[in-house]
């Protein structure tokens, strides 16, 4: 379900008072909103048909770092500007801000009008596009884990500044909630609003539920088609930090915050549609399997360690898959069996899909499901044959085992004709330099790990 507020309706919200602010997003490479707060005048007389933005957007760290290196931009380059294009169609109120709007930005070449190519709003368009010149029409769904504590965001940055480590970080409940009733209860004051304000701004919610450990979450989005998905989560993401923050709390999506802890995931639900009907489903089939969703699977399965980069991309996400934490540690696939990298669901039915358990929920959600898609359209179209369905404890499997760090999986990327054929050149070695940056500050950077187990006994 894209926005639901039209201009027209923005204008009767602006007359009566409703609305005061719009906040015009585009996404960046780490998958965060990135704008400006416009009052509501000025984005009705000018803003709506566009603003500006500085095009280092596009080449920052997590840190804001001006990253030099980037075909695209850089200090030499002078950081010029990108034209932010509002997609109308993801206009929304947002209900859990007072008097605020919101939506989302294409990011624009600002002299000749055309798509940043590394844009991830971009990038996933263009797969998308792919997909309907081949008949098909993209169906995703993001399920979202993440921890939520006790601390407030201030409280935490409080202690940080004084010791200089984020120790204190509190799980709201005291032991594993997963599926818990009771324990859940105790977590509605944010899990509440967060489901009714989602759901209040045009995104249908389905559930929540407590997760695999102390203080874990997991909300769920009805699947919808993949730009309105992805648009969907980094909404979700926003909304469950500025909730949280609202109620004293913090949260974090980091896919592995604790090594003695269940890691976070973003497992993605994937379907092709034609003409409103399932392309993945034969009746024909004994498991309801049609051949283009065997295909599309046994290209996902050959590509899946060019694309890992984009379902982990960052040195911490490969600390997620460990073996018996339910994070996958092999790329197979499986009929309803949660030890496997890939998870055939809804078997028989019309819903059949692939579930991709391998993203964490640091995931780009533009990114993973475009390179997603582009692997699994590769498949189609060369009709790539699925190996046999793996079954059992598929830790113990003898397949080939996922890219282990964020280096090995920045190489399998950059080397990827797949890839660089689908996405293009440019913006592979603009995602391969982001990778090769966040590698390289983290063997830089001196952590507590080394702090703790060396100063006095080495
Ligand atoms: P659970 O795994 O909790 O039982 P479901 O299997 O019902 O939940 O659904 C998991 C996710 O898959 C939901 O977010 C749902 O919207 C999504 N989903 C359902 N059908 C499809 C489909 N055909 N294509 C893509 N995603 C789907």
């Amino acid at each position: 379900m894209p926005g639901n507020l039209t201009l027209d309706s923005l204008k009767d919200a602006a007359i009566k008072g409703e609305i005061d602010t719009v906040m015009v997003a585009g996404v960046d490479m780490q998958g965060r909103l990135i704008g400006k707060r416009f009052h509501v005048q000025n984005f009705l007389d000018t803003a709506w048909q566009e603003t500006h933005c500085c095009n280092y957007l596009l080449a920052t760290d997590m840190e804001m770092n001006t990253v030099q290196g980037y075909a695209s931009t850089s200090w030499q380059a002078g950081y010029g500007d990108y034209v932010m294009k509002a997609d109308l169609a993801t206009l929304r109120v947002i209900p859990w801000l007072e008097g605020t709007a919101l939506v989302l930005c294409d990011l624009l070449d600002h002299h000749s009008h055309h798509p940043v190519p590394h844009s991830p709003r971009a990038v996933l368009q263009r797969q998308v596009a792919r997909a309907k010149a081949m008949g098909f029409e993209a169906m995703m769904a993001t399920e979202l884990e993440f921890y939520l504590f006790a601390n407030s965001y201030e409280s935490l940055r409080d202690g940080y500044q004084r010791t200089g480590q984020l120790r204190d970080l509190q799980p709201i409940s005291a032991h594993n909630e997963d599926y818990a009733m009771f324990q859940t209860t105790k977590e509605e004051e944010v899990m509440r609003a967060l489901r009714n304000g989602l759901y209040a701004a045009g995104i249908p919610v389905e559930c929540s539920k407590g997760e695999a450990d102390a203080g874990q979450e997991e909300i769920n989005i009805r699947y919808s088609d993949a730009l309105d998905t992805a648009d969907n989560h980094v909404i979700t993401k926003q909304a469950t930090k500025e909730i949280a923050w609202s109620k004293g709390r913090s949260v974090t999506f980091m896919a592995k915050y604790d090594h003695r802890r269940a890691g976070s995931s973003s497992h993605v639900h994937q379907s092709l549609w034609t003409d409103g009907k399932p392309a993945f489903q034969d009746t024909t089939d004994p498991h309801g399997m049609s051949a283009t969703m065997k295909h599309f699977l046994a290209g996902q399965l050959a590509h899946i360690a060019d694309i890992t980069a984009f379902l982990a991309p960052y040195v911490n996400s490969y600390k997620r898959f460990t073996v018996g934490m339910f994070a996958p540690t092999k790329a197979v696939w499986s009929r309803d069996n949660r030890t496997a990298g890939f998870r055939v669901c809804g078997e028989g039915t019309k819903g059949v899909r692939v579930e991709c358990r391998i993203g964490g929920a640091d995931l780009n959600p533009y990114m993973a499901m475009a390179a997603l898609l582009a692997a699994g359209l590769d498949g189609i179209e060369r009709k790539l044959p699925l190996e046999p369905e793996m079954q059992g404890d598929l830790y113990q499997s003898d397949s080939a085992p996922l890219p282990r760090t964020l280096r090995d999986a920045a190489a399998r990327m950059h080397a990827s004709a797949m890839l660089r054929a689908a996405f293009g050149e440019d913006v592979i070695d603009h995602y391969h330099h982001a990778a090769l940056w966040e590698v390289a500050e983290h063997d830089r950077v001196v952590t507590d790990f080394e702090l703790s187990r060396l100063m006095e006994r080495v």
